[in-house]
């Protein structure tokens, strides 16, 4: 659903078109219009992420990894941050938690073990050198068994007790709580600031639903020290991404029309139910198209969310299921890839010699498209 490799999120019609219009035209981008001189890059999406997280302040970078950087950096560099070993997460590329904080030039302090971190580990390693106690979101694992960590409420008083500030990456981080719309639960920027947390990062293009950005929220004085960063001018965000981050923003304020016009939630809230009538609807044009060479059939699948969004959880979906008849040395294979060729490709899976396509995010405006790639299909 949310493919790094295909762009992760797609964003809604408000969002395109405000891109389109700052694109066009001029945008009061650095500019006050209200005093006629220089403005704050930051501003507009700035009030909007203080009323949705409760934030103090806000600023906003190039992508998530740009706003870790940029925090640990500011607050960290030359001294000591505090994560717990079951977090030194591995995002995918080049991101890895002790090689950002390498690049920012903090020191890593690795405390407890890969699956039990307690409150004394954190405790006794805080020293002169300190600067910061992190948690980092296990965006893309889960340990369990026999486990223990420390929540963020417990691990801000450690922190606050040694005149420390606590800094979170969220990873995909949410706006709303998930939970509530009957979905699995990702941690909520609101709530960890709640909690205690001084400062949140988090991306703009996962569970956001928006373009690709880096959020970081928190205390007031905190932000200002980011924004004061030279790092902070080269990862800053374009003026077609601020654009587009305003306009999701904007649709939170409306949470219940929400799932409606923001298609991450939208594609994430789809009954399996619409999605299979969708499956048994279209089956002939594709039964059709690969003739007798294949069996298809509508079947129920999983749909990973991705992006490090809820890395365990699958979502109740369907779609096809697509074999060879006669067991042909990769027919599936070619099948596949012509399907890749296509105008508008169309991209499946295969495992255990099926090749599954999942319909939960073919909408019906590109139906008709669908529709008429198979006829251009020459397997
Ligand atoms: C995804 C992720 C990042 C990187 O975010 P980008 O927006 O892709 O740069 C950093 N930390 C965690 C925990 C993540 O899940």
């Amino acid at each position: 659903m949310l493919h790094t490799n295909l762009g992760r999120a797609l964003l809604p019609d408000e969002a395109v078109h405000a891109v389109v219009r700052a694109l066009a035209a001029p945008v009061n981008l650095e500019f006050d219009l209200a005093t006629g001189g220089r403005g704050d890059r930051d501003a507009l999406v700035e009030q909007l992420i203080c009323e949705l997280t409760g934030a103090e302040a806000a600023t906003v970078v190039n992508n998530n990894a740009a706003a870790v950087l940029l925090l640990l950096n500011t607050l960290a560099n030359r001294r000591e941050v505090i994560v717990s070993r079951g977090e030194l997460v591995e995002i995918g590329g080049a991101f890895r938690i002790p090689d950002v904080m390498r690049s920012a030039g903090a020191k890593l302090i690795e405390v407890g073990t890969t699956n039990r971190t307690h409150a004394r580990d954190y405790a006794d390693a805080i020293g002169s050198r300190t600067a910061l106690v992190m948690k980092v979101h296990t965006s893309n694992y889960a340990i369990t068994g026999f486990t223990a960590h420390v929540d963020t409420t417990e691990l801000a008083a450690i922190a606050h007790a040694h005149g420390l500030p606590l800094a979170v990456d969220l990873g995909s981080g949410s706006l709303l709580d998930l939970a509530t719309l009957g979905l699995p639960a990702e941690p909520v920027a609101r709530d960890v600031l709640a909690a205690g947390a001084d400062l949140v990062a988090f991306s703009g293009d996962k569970l956001l639903g928006g373009p690709q950005a880096g959020v970081l929220a928190g205390r007031a004085e905190l932000i200002a020290k980011l924004k004061k960063n030279p790092l902070k001018r080269a990862l800053r965000v374009g003026k077609l991404a601020l654009a587009a981050l305003e306009a999701v923003l904007a649709l939170y304020r409306a949470p219940e029309f929400l799932a409606g016009r923001l298609p991450t939630l939208r594609l994430l809230m789809r009954p399996d139910a619409t999605i299979e009538a969708l499956a048994q609807r279209l089956l002939p044009v594709v039964r059709n198209t690969l003739g007798a060479r294949y069996d298809v059939m509508v079947a129920p699948m999983q749909s990973q969310i991705g992006s490090g969004a809820l890395p365990t959880e699958r979502l109740a979906s369907f779609g096809f299921a697509i074999r060879a008849r006669k067991v042909q040395r990769g027919s599936l294979d070619r099948l596949d890839a012509s399907l890749r060729r296509l105008p508008r490709p169309i991209l499946g899976r295969i495992a255990d010699k099926t090749l599954w396509l999942d319909l939960r995010c073919l909408e019906a405006a590109d139906e008709a498209e669908f529709v008429a790639q198979w006829s251009q299909l020459s397997a």
